[in-house]
């Protein structure tokens, strides 16, 4: 029996404990904030331990652990490292109201789903990695090179303490290429995303009496007129490199189907969304104060100095308006045809019958962090139903689905392809 074929023989045969390990680590609530994944990370603890596993716990912030592990095949090769998180988006005080029909923490399945908090974002990605590691350690003396998986805390709030920490204190998870489970619907594989630069504005004029329109200027009117006038900035050309300009055409129609429809449209333009606004007092005073918080999405082609510049220019013709920036990360992209795209979108064909699409993501995930130091990180993931809202689930067979095709491509990147 062909080594692919007994890495699938056992996943059919442990489904069961695949799924109950999924339902359990969606039990092990680990929402951030305020980001303390101590009972989440247990849960991957006991089954590494269960599994004669041996890991190293990374807690430059006590309550926010990360796991990794990793082994070096007898033969020579590349160094593929596993990458998921473990905290996951919160839960408001009354889950009925904000319209949750399951616990949110209960890890419930019905009618072929899993339900639970953080279940697409993404746990079961992550479960994808762990069960990935497990099941190749198994076959290691038939593999080349070495595998790393990393589970890390504190992706929701872009924390310090997760991959962030790992990336620059820990070289040896940097590796030749990374593959992460964040959620991606099975019909695209990310090879890149956006990049958000986010701004704060404040307008300040003398403010005064409602009524005495005539003796200043409100501060609220040139917000409103200033916001106005920002939209261009969607307007701008990214110079999009040719690879990714043609993977962003094939891929439009998918990034529809993945993310609803007009996402493939605005994956390669600058988008802008005025997040918060706050101004004045009282009816008749005139506001001398407004402040608004803009989140600007960058396409991958564009630079955040070219943004800027053309902010200047628009915040420039307000005397009154100051701004700082409060968040930056810059656009990150790798080969949309590189070796693990090709690896991923033979073994789906082979699962599935259909070929996933390369594309970018409109959110951000870890893998920016690996692709910023130029090696390629690729997301391949399930359906993200009612992600960051209620009733988030994942269809039993999608998770699955993820965790064979996670299984095989990691196998054979490290038998460069068998
Ligand atoms: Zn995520």
């Amino acid at each position: 029996m062909s080594v692919r074929q007994q890495l699938l023989d056992w996943i059919e045969e442990e489904r069961d404990e695949i799924v109950a390990f999924l339902q359990g680590f969606v039990q092990a609530a680990s929402p951030n904030p305020p980001g303390d994944t101590l009972e989440a990370v247990g849960h991957i603890r006991q089954f590494l331990d269960g599994n004669d596993i041996s890991y190293r716990i990374i807690d430059p912030q006590p309550t926010m652990p990360n796991v990794v592990a990793s082994f070096d095949a007898p033969g020579k090769g590349r160094h593929l490292v596993l990458n998921g998180h473990i905290d996951v988006f919160p839960v408001g005080t009354d889950p009925k109201a904000e319209g949750w029909t399951q616990d949110p923490w209960g890890g419930d399945i019905s009618d072929g789903k899993i339900y639970g908090r953080g279940v697409a974002d993404m746990k079961a990605g992550t479960a994808a990695s762990i069960w990935t590691y497990a099941l190749l350690s198994r076959v290691q003396d038939k593999l080349s090179g070495k595998l790393t998986l990393t589970c890390v805390s504190d992706e929701e709030t872009f924390g310090p303490w997760g991959a962030r920490y790992l990336m620059e204190h820990h070289p040896e998870v940097h590796g030749d290429c990374c593959l992460n489970g964040e959620p991606s619907s099975p019909y695209s594989v990310r090879f890149g995303e956006k990049g958000p630069l986010w701004i704060k504005i404040t307008v300040r004029t003398e403010g005064g009496h409602g009524a005495y329109t005539h003796s200043t200027q409100s501060a609220t009117r040139i917000a409103a007129k200033l916001i106005g006038d920002l939209g261009a900035l969607e307007d701008l050309e990214p110079e999009t490199p040719d690879n990714v300009r043609q993977a962003l055409g094939e891929g439009s129609e998918t990034a529809d189907r993945a993310m609803g429809a007009g996402a493939g449209a605005i994956l390669p333009k600058v988008t802008l969304n005025i997040g918060t606004i706050q101004g004045g007092l009282k009816t008749n005073m005139i506001p001398g104060e407004c402040t608004f918080d803009a989140d600007i999405r960058l396409p991958v082609g564009v630079t955040k100095e070219y943004v800027v510049g053309e902010f200047e220019k628009i915040i420039s013709t307000c005397p009154e308006a100051t701004w700082e920036e409060i968040n930056f990360s810059p656009p990150s992209y790798c080969d949309p045809y590189g070796e693990m795209m090709g690896i991923l979108q033979q073994n789906v064909e082979e699962l599935r019958g259909f070929k996933p699409q390369p594309i970018v993501s409109l959110g951000g995930t870890d893998a920016r962090l690996w692709r910023q130091r130029d090696i390629p990180a690729y997301v391949y993931g399930p359906f993200p139903h009612g992600m960051g809202t209620y009733d988030e689930h994942v269809d039993i067979e999608d998770f699955l689905h993820i965790v064979r095709t996670h299984v095989l491509s990691a196998h054979d990147y490290l038998t460069g392809g068998e």
